[in-house]
């Protein structure tokens, strides 16, 4: 039987220089856009991308963009969900024609909003005079989500902004979006945009092509929960906040 691993990356399979342990064994394994190392592997970390590399099929199911994923040094040879869920590739690179379809009528609808939710921020930020970086996320085309990060990475002006701006936007107006936060990054997604929705999409056809399938979903953030919970099998790295908000609690 076919066996495939959903996984999202940052934080699950890796973590940025930041969040690693210096006395761990670490190897760099994704770079920015100028080609320095910003994530890194611990043995650990290595040894299970080994292990599920011999037996199961890893389908990155990721936030990173395209390019973004390109900078990740691993050899995925399969299917890769990127953008939130926005965009499936054909293991050939190229864009799965069913789903930029679908997509790019769900985010047709969601753009006036994503405007608007982006430019009350940006106004609050500037009032407030606070170094927010505020932008839209586009990739192969295709408008996805707000996404804001303070450049000082002072989380507290990140709360506020949540608090005034976001979380009544969403209340009055906002109702086909969802917030996620998870450390510096706060984003405002369309609700159609989600990981779920590309993995079931990929399994069915994955189940058409190879028959009964065995599916795994392993992720960092409670926005990884639904996809997760589409899967098998569900697997939650220590030290996460998913694993504060499940295992954690119990
Ligand atoms: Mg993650």
């Amino acid at each position: 039987m076919h066996k495939f691993l959903f996984v999202d990356l940052d934080d699950t399979l890796f973590h940025s220089l930041a969040k690693c342990d210096p006395r761990d064994a670490l190897q760099p394994i994704a770079f920015l856009k100028d080609g320095s190392a910003n994530s890194y592997t611990n043995g650990r970390q290595r040894a299970f991308l080994d292990m599920v590399g011999q037996g199961m099929t890893l389908i990155p199911t990721t936030a990173r963009d395209r390019d973004g994923l390109a900078r990740v040094d691993y050899p995925f040879t399969h299917c890769r969900i990127i953008d939130f869920g926005g965009i499936i590739l054909a293991p050939d690179g190229t864009p799965d024609p069913v789903w930029l379809a679908r997509m790019g009528d769900d985010m047709a609808t969601a753009l006036p909003g994503l405007r608007e939710v982006l430019a009350a921020i940006d106004h609050y930020a500037r009032q407030a005079g606070m170094p927010a970086r505020v932008r839209l996320v586009e990739d192969l085309g295709l408008p996805f989500y707000v996404n804001v990060k303070d450049a000082e990475k002072n989380l507290d002006r990140l709360d506020a902004i949540e608090r005034e701006v976001v979380v009544p936007w969403l209340a009055a107006q906002g109702r086909e979006f969802c917030l996620h936060r998870n450390g510096n990054n706060l984003a405002v997604l369309p609700k159609r945009l989600n990981k779920a929705r590309a993995v079931e999409y990929l399994q069915a056809r994955l189940r058409d092509e190879h028959g009964e399938i065995m599916t795994f979903g392993m992720g960092d953030s409670s926005t990884d929960a639904r996809f997760m919970a589409a899967c098998d099998y569900a697997i939650i790295p220590r030290g996460t906040q998913l694993s504060a908000l499940t295992l954690g609690v119990l």
